[in-house]
């Protein structure tokens, strides 16, 4: 199978995957491969960033806004990609408002690859398909969407430096 996660379909360009895990470039569906980065969450580049205290929950949140078109992306959400955030409800997300733009000093354009790790299949359908948590129903294919760990890596265009694990958060 060569399913994506729902909101990354047309933006991650998958270099590498198996059977719990992929990774790849971000890649607009412009073509252009460079992004201003807004976020959520606690920590400031070029230090890891992980989950804030937000409104009781807890939130992490990554957009990519091309440099070319100008479009914005999700590329994470914790309440809605991750484990805890999502199928324990310990997730919550943040009005845009509350984003702010990831630098590193002068530089805001990045190049950025991710990396997601999710259950195998069959734990998959056995834990969450076949007893989802009250209130929720899964597929099989839903496990590329819930994930166990991400890892966000950025490279600044210009300069080339590289801002890895921007985001290396477990998830589970
Ligand atoms: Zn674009």
């Amino acid at each position: 199978m060569d399913k994506l996660p729902a909101h990354l379909e047309k933006i991650l360009n998958v270099t590498e995957r198996g059977d719990t895990f992929m990774s790849g470039q971000v890649v607009c569906e412009c073509g252009c491969k460079t992004f201003g980065i807004r976020y959520f969450g606690e920590g400031y580049p070029p230090h890891c960033i992980g989950v804030n205290e937000y409104g009781g929950k807890y939130a992490l949140i990554v957009k990519a806004v091309c440099c070319g078109c100008g479009k914005e992306h999700l590329l994470f959400d914790f309440a809605k990609h991750g484990y805890d955030g999502f199928i324990n409800e310990d997730g919550v997300s943040v009005p845009d408002e509350e984003l702010v733009d990831a630098a590193a000093g002068d530089e805001r354009d990045f190049e950025v690859k991710m990396s997601i790790e999710f259950d195998d299949e069959e734990q998959f359908v056995e834990e969450i398909v076949n007893e989802p948590p009250e209130g929720m129903s899964f597929a099989p294919d839903d496990r590329m969407n819930i994930w166990s760990w991400v890892v966000i890596d950025l490279k600044c265009a210009k300069s080339g430096k590289e801002l890895n694990g921007f985001v290396d958060s477990e998830l589970a």
